[in-house]
């Protein structure tokens, strides 16, 4: 390359040209995204193949790279926002957040205190406010009070500050020898995320409680159930001091009922903390929002923007009612962060909030969500959404050779194909094989999951560009499927 043609750091001409190639690549992804294989179909291990043992000495052309993008890595790419994707929960993009990110990373600061960018600061301050007024939450979730609202990387770091916070407050009261003794509550439906958080926090392993759900209750935790196990806990010299409840659980979308729960925990001391990553969302919508009655009690709520609310990741909203315990948990004060804003209190340094440092202007990206599309338009994404679902579900049910297995809440179908008749399977062995023969296909992608010992699908309708068509099809190739597995028997 010539010194005129050589890429520099951040040369404004040549940003705008080359941004210009990799914006036009990115839309050319979506013009096509619809014929990819879905899942990706690779073996492990076969990029190494394809790629030289050591980087490039000399600059290549990004001309070159695109087309390695194109041949070498896009067929390792599962395709997340594929409008035939109906797997896990959903990742949205959308044009705003796409615009947010690009903002963000153009401007490239570091937020962590607010003298580093007041912007950052504020503007999050801002948009958790609009959001939580959006959502209908209360007062002592707002910034103008002792709480606020902050943006975490996921829903696993929100559940790990915040149990951190909750450790320390209760440490700070019963002194810090008790650690081993403090018990931990949540359903076995409660994610995974809880669980490492509390690794890392370092509580005892044995007072982690998982609390037993059944089909009875749709897989709610059972208000009794916790009572129980916390007067059990207490006449063993233990200590309660946390919760964790779910609005719309990671298997089947399971609503655990707030009001009482939450009751317990006021009248126990314990952190009652809300996990609604994927739910949350549904908060816009008035409809929906009787599901998270009772948040009013939660000491501190979380949804992911990335889920379901068109927002890039990585976008989690963690809202707490008393921040102090956040900061007492997480805060440091090395010199070389001393400014008078901070000394002077007169200003919120996010980074008292999180694990980390350095932190990304990620506000930007929802505000750009929120304005872009307003309230109105994510309403009516969540509502196309359930409606699609809720579609899905009434297909399955007119097929008497599957079954819809618990009552869906938002836009996750749980559902199975019935086991043959006089067949030694129980059914999990052919919903295992269901499984791999649609997502085999490349055409579509679902994933399952395990209620009661049975093995059972989930169908999620979540991407941005699904259709009734998309919907109709995976439909399709599901019946296809079966009756092919089923012919065989
Ligand atoms: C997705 C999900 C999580 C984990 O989300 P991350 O942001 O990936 O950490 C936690 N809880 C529930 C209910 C979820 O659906």
């Amino acid at each position: 390359m010539s010194k005129e043609s050589e890429l520099r750091p951040m040369d404004a001409e040549q940003l705008r040209e080359q941004a210009h190639k990799m914006v036009d690549f990115i839309a050319d992804y979506y013009k096509t995204i619809e014929n990819l294989p879905v899942l990706s179909q690779v073996e492990p291990g076969y990029l190494g193949k394809l790629l030289p043992d050591s980087a490039p000495n000399h600059p290549e052309p990004l001309q070159e790279i695109l087309s390695d993008v194109q041949e070498k890595i896009l067929p390792g790419v599962t395709h997340w926002q594929s409008p035939n994707y109906f797997a896990y929960f959903p990742s949205n993009s959308s044009i705003a957040g796409f615009l947010g990110e690009m903002l963000s990373a153009g401007l490239n600061i570091l937020g962590f205190s607010w003298i580093t960018s007041p912007a950052a600061t504020e503007l999050e301050m801002i948009v958790l406010d609009w959001v939580a007024k959006a959502f209908q939450l209360p007062h002592h979730f707002y910034s103008t009070g002792q709480g606020g609202g902050v943006i975490q990387g996921t829903a696993s770091e929100a559940v790990l500050v915040v149990l951190l916070a909750a450790r320390d407050k209760i440490l700070r009261r019963v002194g810090k020898s008790a650690l081993s003794k403090l018990v931990m509550y949540a359903s076995d439906q409660t994610h995974s995320s809880l669980l490492k958080a509390s690794q890392i926090g370092g509580l005892n392993p044995e007072l982690c409680r998982s609390l037993r759900t059944d089909p009875s209750t749709n897989y709610a935790l059972s208000p009794d159930a916790l009572c129980e196990a916390i007067s059990n806990d207490i006449a063993s010299g233990l200590i309660p001091f946390f919760l964790c409840a779910t609005v719309g659980t990671t298997s089947s979308t399971a609503v655990d009922p707030l009001p009482a729960l939450g009751k317990i925990a006021k009248s126990n001391g314990i952190w009652f903390h809300v996990d609604a990553a994927y739910a949350g969302s549904a908060c816009v919508c008035p409809e929906y929002r009787h599901h998270f009655n009772g948040v009013e009690e939660a000491d501190s709520f979380n949804m992911n923007a990335h889920k379901w609310f068109l927002t890039n990741f990585d976008c989690s909203l963690l809202w707490v009612q008393d921040r102090s315990a956040l900061i007492q948990s997480l805060s440091t004060n090395p010199e070389f962060l001393k400014n008078k804003a901070s000394q002077g209190n007169l200003v919120i340094d996010y980074k008292d909030w999180q694990i980390p440092l350095g932190r990304r202007f990620r506000s930007l990206k929802l505000w750009m969500v929120l304005r872009l599309y307003g309230l109105e338009g994510l309403r009516n994404h969540i509502r196309s959404h359930i409606d699609l679902a809720a579609h899905f579900e009434e297909l399955v049910r007119q097929d008497p050779r599957f079954e819809v297995i618990t009552p869906r809440a938002f836009s996750l179908v749980c559902f199975r194909l019935l086991p043959r008749p006089n067949s030694e399977d129980d059914g999990n062995q052919l919903n295992r094989d269901l499984l791999d023969s649609v997502n085999s296909t490349g055409n579509i992608f679902i994933t399952h999951t395990v209620l009661s010992g049975k093995h059972i699908l989930r169908f999620v309708v979540g991407s941005p560009l699904t259709e009734e068509r998309h919907v109709n099809g995976a439909w399709q190739i599901l019946q296809d499927k079966a009756s092919a597995l089923l012919g065989n028997s």
